[in-house]
């Protein structure tokens, strides 16, 4: 069990670094943005969950996931994981909403040197943290995190390490929702990567991962997908 008092440190040391990010320019997000989307969640959260950036619904109410793609978030952790959202933390590549020719209409990935300039906020928010398990949702966050060279199609539900923390991509809850929503069979991909979370969190006293380059696989869980194998509602 974790000290209340690192609690309030981890606290305190995220609360510092919101206060350096300030009313931030480094990048032409800020042009357009209404508000900076830092992150929530628990300081001492076991689970950290990485998007690349904020919508227009986390724009406009400064918290990362609450548009559609986070209601589908919240049901995975909430009725999937049977955590609360708030015992969790939530966070993105960039800070600001990246959209398309920056006409704040429709959202994009960030680019490179947005994530250039943003990105060590996130590095400095996991190094405060050091949850117990990473989940990069999508390919920016994964690419971002590990440097991979696949694509999420390939990577999703392979464990890496980020500074020694396991990493383990999925598909993010946006492109779920883009093909297919609740018949989508990337639903049931994406229940299975965070059944090997769940495993991993379980087993995790007993589990010592070997001290590897960062990005390198240390995990390979090939099991065998039953088609009749019960799936939560997450829609
Ligand atoms: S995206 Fe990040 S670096 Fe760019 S303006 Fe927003 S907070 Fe600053």
């Amino acid at each position: 069990m974790k000290s209340d008092t690192m609690s309030q440190d981890k606290a305190k040391l995220l609360e510092e670094l919101r206060a350096e990010i300030g009313d931030c320019r480094r990048c032409k997000l800020s042009r357009t943005r209404t508000n900076i989307v830092f992150g929530e969640g628990n300081p001492e959260a076991r689970v950290m969950f990485i998007g690349e950036g904020p919508g227009r619904d986390e724009d406009l109410q400064s918290r990362p996931f609450v548009g559609r793609a986070g209601i589908l978030l919240t049901a995975i952790i909430e009725k999937g994981m049977k955590m609360k959202r708030e015992d969790v933390y939530i966070a993105n590549v960039v800070k600001c909403r990246p959209t398309v020719d920056m006409a704040f209409v429709r959202d994009r990935p960030p680019d490179e040197e947005e994530t250039a300039a943003c990105g060590g906020f996130l590095k400095k928010q996991i190094a405060i943290i050091r949850p117990n398990v990473i989940v990069t949702l999508g390919n920016p966050s994964t690419k971002f995190l590990l440097g991979l060279k696949d694509g999420i199609t390939k990577a999703h539900g392979r464990w890496f390490l980020y500074e020694g923390i396991p990493v383990l991509p999925t598909y993010h809850p946006s492109f779920v929702l883009r093909n297919g929503g609740d018949a989508s069979p990337l639903k049931k991909d994406v229940w299975e990567d965070i059944k090997k979370v769940l495993a991993r969190l379980a087993g995790e006293e007993k589990a010592e991962l070997p001290h590897r380059a960062q990005s390198e696989v240390v995990i390979e869980s090939p099991e065998e997908k039953k088609d009749d194998e019960y799936i939560p509602t997450l829609f």
